[in-house]
């Protein structure tokens, strides 16, 4: 069995940016003994909700390097200059990319780490590799696609794997009903709507306003009833002052407060990300509604303050019991369709990590985003994109990036100097040796 200095799970921007600075940091003689883990077949970003018009939400400037090393060849500034857009991209007098150009990019530098990266593989769990009482290593079980599973080992592991779609409970049961579909898989969805049908669109942030936006300009001619709890679709905003918590310098202060007080935190500037679209896709959206006034031609509702207390599936459609919490009214509406636009959880690293539980106390992540573990424990696990209520709001963005990283480096540079490179060599050496009998084997 291959034996890894380090595993990354997930290959999206925060694993790539990982790869990247310690390519960079030449860490260690073993930079080159890293490995990532990609559960999808090839790189994309987002895939299903790139929208035509859809735009980054921060400046290019945060991409995976620049704000670490802006002399890096993997900016952003030098993926144009290769592709040779340089220029044209300075006429567009933009720091806001469209989504598609942005992921291209991404992709660019990821293909530029494909020997290290294999795809198709889902990582299903993380096992303790035991030796005289204590962990030295980790087993990292991942499932191809045809069902085969593979097992790596790993001295350190940097889990990245970004969020996972958040299901409101009215709608858990409904989970196998294509009907049914979150905002993550919009596009693969969405493709067999291709004749005019009532569809719902669930929440009011940025992916529910895209989503409506697409529906309303398809030419399908859909109806489309766009339902929030909200009283009212609030702008992100990304004022210059309010736009410091996401500076990178801005996690050591959240970091070193107390726990209410980082929740207090998050309350506060829960508008620069949550439940808030860009203030133009809410223009756009206005205009939409506007527009119906002036023909009188209703096709598309806003439905303000409405809860969906109930959803049940029929063979002639999906019916939302809905209740209007200013008025008290009740009514149920029959769809073709449900987007929920609701948000994600980030929470899958506790699942992975669920055989190393008892060794990584309540999961507690320290400043250099490595879970604190007890003293049998040998392996370093890192998180990147799952420490927002400790390390604040821009944990889950492009904004940390490129720093995270290299704290994250930083700290896997200072546990070399800790362990001398040949003892730990060695050490890996038996244990991999040891494990060379375990068998590869198909579920
Ligand atoms: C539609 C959309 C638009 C966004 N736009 C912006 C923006 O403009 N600016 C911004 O700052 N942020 C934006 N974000 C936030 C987003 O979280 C970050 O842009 C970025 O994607 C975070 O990178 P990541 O690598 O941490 O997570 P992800 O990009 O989610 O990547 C995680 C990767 O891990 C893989 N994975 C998951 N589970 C496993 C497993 N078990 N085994 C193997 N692989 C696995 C996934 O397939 C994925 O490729 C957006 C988010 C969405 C959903």
């Amino acid at each position: 069995m291959q034996t890894y200095e380090l595993i990354g799970i997930g290959f999206g921007p925060s694993n790539i940016a990982l790869a990247i600075a310690l390519q960079e940091q030449q860490h260690h003689a073993g930079a080159a003994d890293m490995f990532f883990i990609e559960k999808q077949d090839s790189f994309a970003w987002h895939g299903d909700m790139l929208l035509d018009n859809s735009h980054m939400q921060i400046s290019f400037l945060k991409d995976l390097a620049t704000l670490r090393n802006p002399a890096s060849r993997f900016t952003f500034l030098n993926y144009l200059h290769q592709k040779e857009r340089l220029s044209d991209f300075i006429n567009l007098k933009t720091f806001y990319p469209s989504r598609h150009e942005f992921s291209d990019y991404l992709r660019w530098a990821a293909d530029q780490f494909s020997a290290c990266c294999s795809y198709g593989e889902e990582v299903i769990e993380v096992q303790p590799e035991l030796q005289e009482g204590k962990v030295r290593l980790l087993r990292v079980r991942s499932r191809h696609r045809d069902g085969r599973i593979t097992e790596r080992l790993a001295r350190n592991l940097v889990i990245g794997v970004g969020g996972s779609a958040n299901i409101p409970e009215t709608f858990r049961g409904l989970r196998e009903d294509a009907r049914v579909f979150h905002s993550s898989s919009y596009l693969r969805h969405i493709a067999a709507f291709d004749k005019p049908a009532r569809i719902a669109v669930i929440g009011a942030g940025q992916s529910a306003t895209e989503i409506f936006l697409d529906l309303h300009a398809r030419n399908a001619g859909h109806e489309v009833d766009f339902i929030m709890r909200s009283r009212n679709i609030k702008p992100s905003d990304d004022s210059p002052f309010v736009n410091e918590v996401f500076n990178p310098e801005y996690t050591d202060y959240v970091y070193r407060q107390d726990e209410p007080t980082r929740h207090a935190l998050m309350q506060e500037f829960m508008q620069t990300n949550y439940s808030a679209p860009d203030l133009a896709l809410i223009e756009q959206v206005y205009q939409v509604f506007y527009k119906q006034k002036v023909t009188g031609q209703q096709r598309h509702r806003l439905l303000r303050c409405h809860n969906v207390e109930r959803a049940r599936a029929e063979a002639d459609g999906v019916w939302l019991d809905l209740h209007d919490l200013d008025g008290g009214s009740a009514q149920t509406r029959r769809y073709d369709a449900v987007v929920l636009g609701t948000g994600y959880t980030r929470e899958l690293h506790k699942d992975l990590l669920a055989p190393l539980a008892s060794y990584l106390p309540h999961f507690a992540v320290g400043r250099d985003y490595r879970l604190q573990s007890t003293p049998e424990f040998e392996p370093a696990v890192f998180l990147q994109g799952s420490c927002e209520p400790s390390h604040g709001i821009s944990d889950t963005l492009l904004s940390v990036i490129a720093i995270r990283t290299a704290e994250i480096g930083q700290a896997l540079r200072e546990r070399d100097e800790n362990a001398p490179f040949a003892a730990r060599r060695a050490m890996v050496a038996s244990i991999a040796a040891a494990s060379r009998g375990s068998p590869q084997f198909s579920l």
